[in-house]
């Protein structure tokens, strides 16, 4: 569903961050991309949420090609990147804005429902922890049921409670919606508990090392 085409980024200062990335995923399928820092795992998912210019390659989604940001691609990033001026329910509601505002608002209660924030519509995002802020991020991105969920990093801001914690959401959720997910993460644990597939990736220039099949019952 989401084929990944010799894709490669060289930075205007000639770092060669990412080098021919081939890779295909299939629908509902979780891939953890793992590697030590420098190694090109942010630029890939920059590149796939269209937020970036690739150099060579094609990223396309069911045939059609990727190159600019997508609403059918949602990305979480390492901080969670609210708006600050929207309550906690606009920030979530952001992308249903053509939906009449009664559905908006019971999209938004059932997603903060689901991750444990019912009450906290009307909360400013700087009132948040750290833990409820990736909550409101995480939310923001499924809300609209994106067939592609990037994630950057989610949890690795957050102390271990509430990784696990949401680590275990995003699995449900993974079960209900069956989206396509890309999960680009230190942590090899993480990797293995989420993912049915590990591209572990090196440096200089970035490029897939190995791809491992993670076949364990799901959590
Ligand atoms: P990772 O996420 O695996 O740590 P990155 O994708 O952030 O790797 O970076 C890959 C390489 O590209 C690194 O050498 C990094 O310094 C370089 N890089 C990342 N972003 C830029 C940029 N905007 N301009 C120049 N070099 C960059
Ligand atoms: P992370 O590994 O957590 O994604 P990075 O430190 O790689 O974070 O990158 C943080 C930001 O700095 C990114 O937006 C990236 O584009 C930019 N960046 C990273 N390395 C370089 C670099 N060598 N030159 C310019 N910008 C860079």
């Amino acid at each position: 569903m989401l084929d990944i085409l010799r894709l490669s980024k060289i930075y205007p200062n000639g770092t060669r961050a990412l080098e021919a990335f081939t890779l295909s995923i299939s629908k509902g399928e979780v891939v953890a991309i793992i590697g030590g820092s420098g190694c090109g795992k942010s630029t890939l998912l920059r590149l796939l949420a269209g937020l970036e210019e690739a150099s060579e390659g094609t990223v396309k989604l069911r045939g059609r090609r990727l190159h600019k940001p997508d609403p059918l691609v949602n990305v979480v990033f390492q901080e969670p990147r609210l708006f600050p001026w929207l309550s906690v329910a606009d920030n979530v509601g952001f992308g249903l804005s053509h939906l009449a505002a009664d559905k908006r608002k019971t999209a938004v209660a059932q997603v903060l429902k689901r991750l444990g924030l019912s009450g906290f519509e009307g909360r400013w995002t700087k009132e948040l922890s750290g833990g409820q802020a990736q909550r409101v991020a995480l939310a923001r991105a499924i809300v609209t049921m994106p067939s592609v969920l990037l994630l950057d990093e989610p949890f690795s801001a957050l102390d271990a409670m509430t990784r696990e914690d949401l680590q275990s959401h995003l699995v449900d959720l993974w079960r209900d919606f069956g989206s396509t997910m890309v999960l680009v993460t230190h942590d090899i644990e993480e990797a293995i508990f989420m993912a049915d597939r590990v591209v572990v990736m090196r440096p200089f220039p970035g490029r897939i090392l190995a791809e491992v099949p993670i076949d364990l019952p799901r959590p």
